[in-house]
């Protein structure tokens, strides 16, 4: 795992969506982890990238700006290309069918009600090497409605999905770039970092 305190960015490039929502906090703990980092604002800077981020926020408007730029269709080539993605809130609800259509699920926005529940919870997260629970801050979050067969359900909440996995696209409905849970971001560069598996 790259993982080093003194900054030098020697990871896999990941890029952060940064058309609006958190996306500094993400790349904050993207280069807390050593690796490089570009915020991507226009299909150019997808170039050269290992992995994204699609960062929480508010998802009408994360979209409007993905269809503004030009971004829905290459977003759509490099994930069908195996490119590992890590979507989180609001990022869960753009990679759905009804808005990317890269994740084979329906998110339900604020799923567990507007501002009041907004919460934090200890998730066990199933299949992601993190040991140990995941302390998950939920703000404003989706959870999945439906999904298809290649989903793997890795967290639910009160039986409703809040981390899913679809071959190397991770989404989740909580914040792990605030606090300090860095293994989501870990997994993520690490994914990038491994050799694409060719699909049987
Ligand atoms: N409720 C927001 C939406 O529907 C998501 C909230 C978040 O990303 N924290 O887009």
């Amino acid at each position: 795992m790259v993982s080093r305190a003194d900054g030098r960015a020697g990871g896999p490039l990941i890029g952060v969506l940064a058309l609006q929502g958190d996306f500094e906090a993400h790349a904050r703990m993207l280069r807390r982890l050593g690796t490089e980092v570009r915020e991507v604002r226009v299909p150019e800077d997808l170039r050269g990238l290992a992995g994204l981020v699609l960062p929480g926020g508010e998802s009408t408007v994360m979209m409007l700006g993905i269809e503004r730029e030009g971004l829905a269709e290459p977003l759509r080539e490099l994930a069908a290309a195996g490119m590992p993605m890590l979507g989180t809130c609001a990022g869960m609800i753009v990679l759905d069918r009804e808005h990317l259509g890269i994740l084979d699920i329906r998110a339900r926005r604020n799923a567990f009600g507007r501002q009041t529940r907004s919460f934090e919870a200890d998730l066990e997260i199933a299949g992601l090497g993190a040991e140990g629970l995941l302390r998950a801050v939920f703000i404003r979050a989706p959870w999945v409605e439906d999904r298809g067969p290649d989903v793997e359900v890795l967290a639910s909440i009160d039986g409703h999905p809040v981390a899913v996995r679809q071959d190397r696209i991770v989404a989740v409905a909580f914040h792990p770039e605030l606090g300090d849970e860095p293994r989501l971001h870990e997994r993520l560069v690490a994914d990038a970092a491994a050799p694409r598996e060719r699909a049987a």
